[in-house]
């Protein structure tokens, strides 16, 4: 079969390396004649897997010591009840940025708990959509947390500025679609979370970072697979952990080691982002629509001129061996995600098809 490309959204491409890894040593995993799916989770085999896992994840983020790093049930969406559960203490309402879809659906989750101070950081520069700079977020007085995501998976915004609101301000944020693509200060933010689909591993997993100070707060209804202090308290074993999603992830993170770390995928995501909007620039016949500063790396959309030749692009390009380039259903044209296992190779198949296709049908 011709190589395939996979541009999926999430769950998303996984590196080639770790699948064969991980075929190679399903059936008889460390010669104990199992898999590692089916051995208990408090053996010390899976210990073992559990302990490195976390090593090497707080390895290639540099996270400080007093951070504690939870891997959980639940999502990205899990989190947008599991933040205010834990973190709102006495207080009634937390700031909530909206610059994009998954933010927005984190306040419909919020209003459940608290009255959320929306601040809508949407806006247009030179025509193409845009975030206001974090020095324009008015933040209200008494709010538990700030609440924003630095990368919409489907309206492809990113917001790179780091958060720098003084220690009083508790930065919550959703990285489901951009953490390990680039390096994080760790220590600008209380929260940090991530569902495992895109960017880390298989569904199922939801890893979460957070600062140890915040811990003890849970509200009493907070149920306890949520509870950050319960699942700390356990080593994130108060419930069945997802086994097999928190050991290949546990792969993910040594082959991200090998590949030289977040810095070396932080340079070649740049390539590839480069190398796409590059094209989409450079041509009339695609277009995209972000202002320069917010694109986002991980999650490229696109529109064709003309979408009446939507279908017959969709079709060939996976004839093409290039997979999933199907915009959000919200957002309708093309998307391809572009997440640290898309190798470079597969930005250059894509843009070699895009131009192939203006020269036939532009
Ligand atoms: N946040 C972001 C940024 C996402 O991209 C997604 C899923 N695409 C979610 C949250 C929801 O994640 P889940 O489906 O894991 O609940």
């Amino acid at each position: 079969m011709a190589q395939v490309f996979n541009f999926s959204s999430g769950p998303a491409m996984l590196p080639a390396d770790v699948l064969q890894l991980a075929q190679q040593e399903l059936c008889d995993w460390q010669g104990l004649g199992t898999s590692v799916m089916e051995i208990s989770h408090r053996g010390k085999e899976f210990i073992q897997v559990a302990e490195t896992a976390e090593k090497d994840f707080r390895d290639l983020l540099n996270i400080p010591s007093n951070y504690k790093v939870l891997f959980c049930h639940g999502g990205g969406r899990g989190q947008f009840a599991g933040v205010p559960l834990n973190l709102l203490g006495d207080k009634t309402t937390a700031d909530y940025v909206d610059a994009g879809y998954w933010a927005e659906s984190a306040v419909k989750e919020a209003v459940k708990y608290c009255s959320p101070n929306v601040i809508d950081a949407k806006t247009i520069v030179d025509g193409k959509r845009a975030v206001k700079p974090m020095r324009d977020w008015q933040l209200s007085d008494n709010a538990a947390y700030l609440h924003y995501c630095p990368n919409e998976t489907i309206d492809g915004i990113a917001i790179n500025e780091m958060p720098n609101f003084g220690k009083d301000v508790v930065v919550a944020a959703d990285f489901s679609s951009s953490i390990l693509s680039s390096p994080i200060d760790i220590s600008r933010f209380g929260v940090i979370y991530a569902g495992a689909q895109k960017n880390i591993g298989p569904a199922g997993l939801t890893l979460v970072i957070v600062r140890e100070d915040l811990l003890g707060k849970a509200h009493k209804m907070c149920p306890s697979i949520l509870d950050y202090t319960v699942l700390n308290d356990n080593d994130s074993m108060f419930n069945t952990p997802p086994t097999f999603a928190w050991y290949l992830s546990g792969l993910v993170f040594k082959w991200l080691k090998e590949q030289g770390g977040v810095a070396a995928m932080d340079r070649i995501n740049q390539q590839k982002a480069e190398l796409l909007y590059g094209t989409i620039d450079n041509s009339d016949f695609y277009r995209n629509d972000v202002a320069t500063a917010n694109r986002s790396r991980m999650n490229v959309p696109f529109q064709l001129a003309d979408s009446a030749l939507d279908k017959l692009f969709l079709e060939e390009s996976f004839a093409a061996g290039l997979h999933a380039l199907k915009g959000h259903r919200v957002v309708g044209g093309m998307r391809a995600s572009i997440y640290n296992a898309m190798p470079l190779a597969g930005v250059q198949a894509l843009t070699d098809f895009m131009k192939e296709f203006e020269r036939r049908h532009g």
